[in-house]
């Protein structure tokens, strides 16, 4: 049986350093959280990270932070992506303010043409997802959200690992944060969690606050220094959540990283070799990255004519496919803008995600590829866009 995604743990070592908050008798905030805040700093050239339970709670909280700082207004605007896991959208409406959606590009992320279309007076920022590992037009969006005086803020939720000329895309200058996630089946694999890191250290200041129910850490840290005796004696600045990682999900993170770099130029290899096999098919339409060389390819897809008939071909020979994702303006709480993004309707309709992970090789790619091509010829054209 083959999976579309499925993550390789090194086991021994993500034990051995589970062994050691075991041992410590330290299992939560602190310690490894720390290790691990370093290692993805040194590993990432970030010169803010926040270890958290989630991406998901790290996109929320980089536009709670950024509301107050800035004094948005409830309704205010952020421009986002369609085609996209819900978390990214969810944390707009959950601030309050609103979900302004912008048409897709070929490489599935925000085409910064129909974005600044979407740019009204109340536009605030932009939520931009590296889909798939893959940068996109990042630069020219950035450069688009400096002229209209937007914040913006990375999904980087696939981006692990991904550089472009060896820099890493969230740290370049107008990226106000970006938000990683190291959730089950992600490149860099633990269970549940995610790293916030800000441009500003103000910002992340905040959030490590805000992450731990808006308990003032400062005093906190320091009554700790003196044996425990003033542990009680913190301050609370935010109504903050509940939302700190923990140094079970930090070892894990620690053991996984130096694996990081080969892992995704293996996923390139099989890449390639997709790309090689469908290249040449009318019927194929192959989602390429920009820079491919350093994409972490955390999903490869391509669009076909009958993407269920071809789910099906798959399944029938143990080869399971994926849909990453639906336009999520399908879904009833963003009803509201459906019809407006015709490219994300076009590619929600038509994308699959074909099995790339660490336990498939070469003969599988090839295996794979045969039966898409044989599939695909059975279907009628793709249909324009
Ligand atoms: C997985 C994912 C998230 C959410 O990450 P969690 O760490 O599970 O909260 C957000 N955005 C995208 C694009 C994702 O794929």
């Amino acid at each position: 049986m083959i999976q579309v995604l499925k993550p390789k743990f090194h086991v021994e070592e993500c034990l051995e350093q589970i062994r050691d908050c075991l041992e410590k008798g330290w299992t939560g905030m602190g310690y490894k959280t720390v290790e691990f805040e370093n290692a993805w700093k040194a590993y990432t050239g970030h010169r803010n990270a926040l270890f958290l339970n989630s991406n998901t709670a790290g996109l929320y909280m980089a536009l709670q932070i950024m509301k107050m700082e800035y004094g948005w207004q409830d309704g205010d605007e952020v421009i986002t992506t369609p085609i996209t896991f819900i978390s990214t959208n969810h944390a707009i409406p959950k601030n309050g303010l609103k979900a302004c959606f912008a048409d897709v590009d070929e490489y599935l992320c925000l085409d910064p043409e129909d974005v600044e279309r979407k740019i009204s007076d109340r536009t605030r920022a932009v939520m931009f997802v590296g889909y798939g590992g893959r940068v996109g037009q990042l630069e020219k969006m950035i450069r688009l959200c400096q002229e209209h005086g937007l914040k913006l803020i990375l999904d980087a939720a696939h981006m692990s690992g991904t550089k472009v000329n060896g820099v890493c895309p969230g740290t370049w200058d107008g990226v106000e944060a970006a938000v990683y996630s190291y959730q089950a089946v992600k490149n860099l694999a633990t269970a549940d969690s995610g790293m916030i890191c800000f441009a500003r250290d103000e910002l992340d200041a905040i959030a490590r606050k805000i992450s731990w129910l808006g308990i003032n850490k400062d005093t906190y840290a320091r009554s700790d220094m003196k044996q425990g005796t003033y542990k009680w004696n913190y301050d609370v600045e935010y109504i903050g959540q509940k939302d700190n990682g923990n140094s079970i999900m930090a070892a894990i993170a620690l053991a996984q990283l130096p694996y990081l770099d080969e892992e995704n130029e293996y996923r390139r290899k099989l890449v390639r070799r997709y790309d090689e096999l469908l290249k040449d098919d009318p019927k194929i339409r192959i989602v390429y990255a920009p820079y491919a060389d350093e994409c972490s390819y955390h999903i490869y897809e391509i669009a076909v004519p009958d993407r269920e008939a071809l789910l099906s071909a798959l399944a029938a020979q143990e080869i399971f496919g994926g849909v990453h994702y639906r336009d999520n303006t399908e879904y009833r709480m963003y009803a509201y803008a459906h019809g407006m993004t015709p490219k994300a309707h076009w590619y929600s309709d038509h994308i699959i995600t074909l099995p790339l992970n660490l336990w498939i090789d070469l003969d599988d790619v090839e295996r794979i590829a045969d039966i898409v091509k044989q599939e695909v010829q059975r279907q009628g054209e793709l249909p324009e866009m």
